[in-house]
């Protein structure tokens, strides 16, 4: 919606239309924040997210989760499986909801159902929008000044939502610690003979993980991670040799599988951005950090990261401050920091732990995988911490910002 009136009445711009910029804006206009969002359309993603319990709950919260479930998938167990191959190798594990007293650790789904759901929550809710990038952003003392192709809008406070290149990230002279990991992603979604009984699997090879994770009926979609030279090759595999590949490497878990339409390569890396919010800008989601596709955590984290901001913006309102106050900002990154990094640390440490060829690492991984599993109260606090941190923010305990 291009309205100039809602234009200049807003006192926050959410940059980046992606799922988190998305629940982001959602939250802060619910909230009655006057929010303003600066996104051109969705690019196609045949990506699927494993969204975690929190994660869901935030989504019902906003109204939008109704609209999610005919296209998600229940995940009630997760199993991890040592394909490596290797002297060392670790016991196969399994996670089960139902221990936790989750009837689901979450629910799988592909992204572009989920951006239409939040396109269709962000309508209800007549969010003012503007369907252009942003040109150029200039923070100061008192607010931001964001060029669009038709003209410029001034807000308290911009929200960076703008993914991994981000340009908020460099308006707020905010640096970034990167590290390019010797892999990359191949997805797609398959659809396949056996049922996957609502169970998540995960062979751990020698390249790195090879995920299936249930669609609704007997479909699922898989990120398989590689070197990227043989990444690029297996994505250029015509069939039937590509479904009989990957049914090898499934170990035939599913029966016979075909293809569908739809293959996406990610080069994986961690970053991490200095400071989460510098300059009345905010940065969420994957402008803040990118996490490999490991575990599922990047898009929970993000959601996290909306929710907080969200809540910490609407608080400030309340007390007719400024919302783009310094002393904002800094609580914002203080109530992130932990969370993001505990995350990138065990990611980073699972994924190395497959890498190497060094024993040592190789046992430790094992030997944390062999207690998890004999240890019911350690099985369980994991699961817990993986799947519902111990502080949550409001929209993730089922309360509006
Ligand atoms: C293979 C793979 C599998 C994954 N699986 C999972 C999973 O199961 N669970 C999970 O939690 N996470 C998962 N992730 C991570 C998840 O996909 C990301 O965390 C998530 O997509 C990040 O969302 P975002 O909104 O921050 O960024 P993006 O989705 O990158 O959105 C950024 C948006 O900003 C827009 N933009 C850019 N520049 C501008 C500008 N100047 N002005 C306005 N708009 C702009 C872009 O057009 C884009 O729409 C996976 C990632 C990969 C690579």
């Amino acid at each position: 919606m291009d309205d100039n009136t809602q234009r200049s009445d807003a006192e926050v711009a959410v940059i980046g239309g992606g799922p988190v910029g998305l629940v982001s804006a959602i939250a802060l206009a619910a909230a009655g924040v006057g929010t303003l969002l600066i996104a051109p359309k969705a690019e196609p993603d045949h990506r699927t997210t494993a969204l975690l319990a929190g994660s869901v709950t935030a989504l019902e919260t906003l109204g939008v989760w109704q609209a999610c479930l005919p296209y998600a998938a229940p995940l009630r167990k997760i199993r991890l499986v040592d394909d490596t191959q290797r002297l060392v190798r670790a016991p196969e594990i399994s996670f089960v909801a139902s221990e936790i007293g989750l009837d689901a650790f979450g629910f799988n789904i592909e992204n572009r159902h989920l951006i239409a759901a939040l396109e269709a929550g962000a309508g209800d809710l007549r969010l003012a929008r503007v369907v252009d990038a942003a040109r150029s952003i200039k923070p100061d003392a008192t607010g931001v000044t964001i060029k669009l192709t038709d003209g410029e809008v001034r807000v308290r406070l911009a929200i960076g939502a703008d993914g991994a290149r981000s340009l908020c990230r460099t308006a707020a002279r905010i640096g970034a610690q990167r590290l390019t990991y010797p892999q990359t992603a191949l997805t797609l979604n398959l659809a396949h003979a056996r049922s996957h009984d609502d169970t998540s699997t995960e062979f751990h090879t020698a390249s790195g993980p090879f995920t299936l994770v249930p669609l609704p009926g007997r479909r699922s979609s898989l990120v398989c991670v590689l070197a990227p030279a043989m990444a690029r090759k297996l994505a250029e595999t015509t069939e039937p040799g590509l479904a009989e590949d990957i049914e090898r490497r499934a170990h035939s878990l599913l029966g016979r599988i075909s293809i569908e339409p739809g293959r996406g390569l990610f080069p994986l890396g961690v970053e991490t951005a200095d400071t989460f919010a510098r300059e009345r800008i905010a940065l969420v989601g994957e402008a803040a950090h990118v996490v490999p596709p490991i575990g599922a955590q990047g898009l929970n984290l993000g959601l996290r990261d909306a929710a907080v901001i969200a809540e910490l913006v609407a608080d400030a309102r309340r007390q007719k401050c400024d919302v783009g106050a310094p002393d904002v900002l800094a609580r914002y990154d203080m109530q992130r920091r932990a969370d993001v990094a505990s995350r990138t640390v065990a990611v980073d440490l699972l994924n190395r732990s497959l890498l190497t060829d060094f024993i040592p690492a190789q046992s430790a991984r094992g030997l944390a995988l062999y207690l998890a599993d004999r240890i019911g109260p350690l099985r369980r606090a994991l699961m817990r911490e993986g799947v519902q941190p111990a502080a949550q923010p409001r929209l993730m305990r089922g309360e509006m910002v």
